[in-house]
């Protein structure tokens, strides 16, 4: 086979598993806040009949089911197919992005890689149910300094300079501490939940380096400042509506890691030669 094919192969296998995991997410963003086990199977809830394996291939039962449950008739949402397509588009871009920093033979890299794709999964999941619930599990939340500490040590031991594994937990740190800062200053304004998902974003950011940490946690504040601000224009809130911060720590978060490196880069330049 050519390197060519290589490729496609892998960003085929890349998007099925993207499409797999997002079904699993799916099943994440409904019960985990309710405390429901993701063990139980997956059940209609409309008539309660259990899903069938063939009633819950991701993005096509949906088509083919035409948004109907078999069983009932009752209505199935279209964010279901929706995140599956998002998480497989995500798990392409993060192979796009970050396993283009790396050699696909590097098997440093490969473990990187892995802890993006989880955090990309996780980044899904919370988005998801911060939106619903206004809530940051610390279920989602806490095991995740765990399994990307674990694969950042992996891929140090694996070859990848052990500078970023120490950059990542200083990063981890610093933020967890600034977002600790900030609520206790304006308590009300961040979540215990935020502060908690913000060191585990800054080791994802770390990593990457410095540089991905500022412009990562500056695009957060600067996303959900206009975000607050067109909600306020439109008068769809009011100064006081309380607005989960967390999809914008996660959007933020993944605009550090895609192109926070260029854009220090290219600000520190700015400043250097003005
Ligand atoms: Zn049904």
């Amino acid at each position: 086979m050519t390197a060519v094919s290589w490729w496609g192969l892998a960003l085929g296998f890349t998007a099925a598993f993207g499409l797999v995991i997002g079904s699993f997410l799916n099943v994440v963003v409904a019960r985990v806040p309710a405390g429901i086990p993701l063990t139980r199977e997956s059940r209609c809830p409309e008539c309660d009949r259990p899903v069938t394996p063939w009633q819950n291939v991701p993005i096509v039962s949906w088509m083919v089911l035409r948004a109907r449950c078999a069983a009932c008739g009752g209505p199935i949402s279209a964010r279901y197919p929706l995140v599956e397509a998002a998480t497989a588009l995500a798990f392409l871009a993060v192979v796009w992005i970050v396993g283009d920093r790396a050699s696909a033979v590097d098997p440093a890299g490969v473990v990187a890689l892995i802890a993006y794709l989880y955090l990309a999964a996780i980044s899904i999941a919370l988005a998801l149910i911060d939106l619903d619930t206004h809530r940051l599990p610390n279920a989602i939340v806490l095991p995740s300094y765990v399994v990307i500490g674990l694969l950042f040590a992996l891929a140090c031991l694996l070859g990848a300079p052990g500078e970023s594994l120490l950059r990542a937990a200083l990063s981890g740190a610093v933020l967890f501490a600034f977002y600790a800062i900030l609520r206790a200053v304006r308590p009300g304004g961040m979540g215990g939940g935020d502060v908690k998902l913000a060191g585990v974003l800054g080791m994802a950011l770390g990593w990457v380096g410095w540089g991905a940490l500022v412009v990562g946690a500056f695009a957060a504040f600067v996303l959900g400042g206009v975000f607050g601000l067109a909600l306020i224009a439109t008068r769809r809130a009011t100064r006081r509506t309380a607005v989960p911060f967390g999809p914008w720590m996660i959007a933020g978060a993944w605009i550090g890691i895609s192109v926070g490196p260029q854009i220090a880069q290219w600000y520190v330049g700015a400043l250097t030669v003005g």
